[in-house]
């Protein structure tokens, strides 16, 4: 996609769980080459929109398109295949396993159906060649020198980023990261931002939820606000700063 095409269009996507409206017909889009946030406080319905578009959950109602094409209703590996990557607010890691494994591991259960066939039917070559891809997205965000480092020794920030690196092997066009600052110590946030400003800089599209405000906010021109699941507010970080139902849903809690 060119700078600033729709790379997905979010349209009133709904989710009910019993009789608890966690995600009430929002809509938004992301355009291509940019890193927008999706912000709102806990429980304003941020990790289930993710898990929405991706397909980890069916919607009640409504659509999301990907790059033109309505993916709906499709399977998160299909939907993973067609170009979004993504992490999960909680490390999804396996500890004992090398950066590296992780990394190829990771991407490689992603593409295949059946995780115990597929690692069955790992053939020496593929492997060679999954380790090789894995390596290639590990130096892209500064991993190079923890490739076998056990991943559970690694600190938090590091850990994140090998989250990025695991959904990057995917060849994603667009990436989505919940609360991937979460916890992290201030050197660990700069170190995060500089590694999405890179890939926003190399064309890639981000959505960035998070819980706080700041990190987000030296990141993104464009955030989509939420509270209880409700669409709340929309624009520049200046603009939803100064935003009273903003500022309310933040401090009014
Ligand atoms: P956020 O990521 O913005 O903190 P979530 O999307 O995790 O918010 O949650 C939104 C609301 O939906 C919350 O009230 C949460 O308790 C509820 N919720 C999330 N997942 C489930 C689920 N699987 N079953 C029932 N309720 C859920
Ligand atoms: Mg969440």
């Amino acid at each position: 996609p060119q700078k600033g095409d729709t790379v997905l269009r979010v349209n009133k996507i709904r989710k009910e769980f019993g009789g608890l409206v966690a995600v009430n017909d929002i809509s938004f889009e992301v355009k291509a080459g940019q890193i927008m946030g999706l912000i709102g406080p806990n429980g304003a319905g941020k990790s289930t929109s993710f898990n929405l578009i991706t397909g980890v959950l069916p919607l009640t109602s409504g659509t999301v398109e990907f790059m033109g094409q309505k993916i709906s209703g499709l399977s998160a590996r299909e939907i993973s295949r067609l170009g979004i990557g993504r992490t999960f607010q909680h490390v999804q890691l396996l500890p004992n396993m090398t950066v590296l494994e992780n990394v190829a591991l990771g991407a490689h259960l992603r593409a295949n159906s059946g995780v115990v066939s597929s690692l069955l039917h790992l053939e020496r070559e593929s492997e060679a060649r999954l380790l090789k891809e894995a390596k290639i997205q590990c130096e892209r965000v500064g991993l190079g020198d923890y490739l076998y480092e056990k991943a559970g020794n690694l600190a938090l920030g590091k850990q994140r980023i090998v989250e990025i690196a695991r959904a990057l092997a995917l060849d994603p066009t667009l990436l989505l990261l919940d609360e991937a600052a979460a916890g992290l110590r201030y050197k660990e946030k700069q170190d995060l931002a500089a590694v999405l400003s890179a890939l926003r800089d190399e064309g890639m599209s981000i959505l960035l939820v998070e819980h706080d405000m700041d990190f987000v906010m030296k990141l993104t021109n464009h955030l989509v606000v939420m509270d209880f699941g409700t669409y709340l507010a929309e624009g520049s970080p200046a603009e939803i700063q100064q935003n009273p139902a903003v500022i309310e849903a933040y401090l009014g809690g």
